[in-house]
């Protein structure tokens, strides 16, 4: 356990992806209750999805920290698809604009996630989402800066008039770092969970294993999360 703290719960936007994972056991390491809520709009990765329940169920298993695992609620999101015209959501390949952006940004996805978490936390009685945003992250993603998310926490908090805390665990640590944190909180049992069941890959490859799980090999998404196994594997030995 890396700190407790008094009664409380949080909203984790869990994707079954690897940072949203970390984020996950985080949420359970630290609150009482944590419930999840995860969003459909077409993506490519949609694999990612699929992964959720196994990911959950492994977590719920867990004796110190499952039982906190509350409930989880998917919400369909299809206007996103039509207002987007990117890899992630149609067969085209992955590029990077002269922004540096890959074509797979989603203008402002993030914003509308949490907003939806939002309304959805204020339903369910709860003040604090959880959210694997990283300005450390290759591609820059505006919408994933600290100064955006904090901004949009007040913004949440004056249109719900009911204070909301956006916690983002991995604001400002490297994919290294987030490996290390996983180990941190769950040792072995959770880095395992992270290589076996989470899903990273652009091209929602599931058939190709490496040490740090599965996918590709060689989209960005898989890149990012290979650079980070490898420095983690030399901080360690
Ligand atoms: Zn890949």
């Amino acid at each position: 356990m890396i700190q407790s703290s008094p009664a409380s719960s949080a909203l984790v936007l869990f994707s079954g992806g690897q940072d949203s994972t970390v984020c996950l056991a985080w949420a359970l390491d630290r609150y009482d209750r944590v419930e999840t809520v995860g969003f459909t709009y077409g993506q490519r990765h949609a694999v990612e999805l699929a992964q959720r329940p196994i990911i959950r169920a492994k977590l719920a298993s867990l004796a110190e920290t499952g039982p906190k695992l509350g409930s989880d609620t998917v919400l369909d999101l299809p206007a996103l698809q039509s207002i987007s015209d990117t890899a992630l959501t149609r067969e085209t390949e992955i590029t990077f604009a002269a922004t540096g952006l890959p074509s797979t940004f989603v203008p402002g996805r993030n914003l509308l996630f949490l907003t939806y978490a939002a309304a959805l936390a204020y339903r369910r009685g709860i003040a604090t989402l959880v959210g694997g945003m990283c300005e450390t992250d290759f591609s820059g993603y505006p919408d994933c800066r600290n100064s955006t998310i904090q901004t949009l926490a007040k913004a949440l908090s004056l249109g719900l008039d009911k204070p909301v805390a956006i916690e983002t665990p991995l604001m400002f640590i490297d994919k290294a770092g987030t490996w290390e944190l996983g180990m941190k909180l769950g040792g072995e049992k959770l880095v395992e969970v992270i290589v076996e069941d989470t899903h990273t890959c652009y091209l929602g490859d599931r058939s190709h294993r490496h040490a740090w799980g599965y996918g590709c090999g060689t989209c960005p998404a898989c890149e990012l999360r290979a650079k980070g196994w490898n420095e983690w594997q030399a901080r360690t030995t």
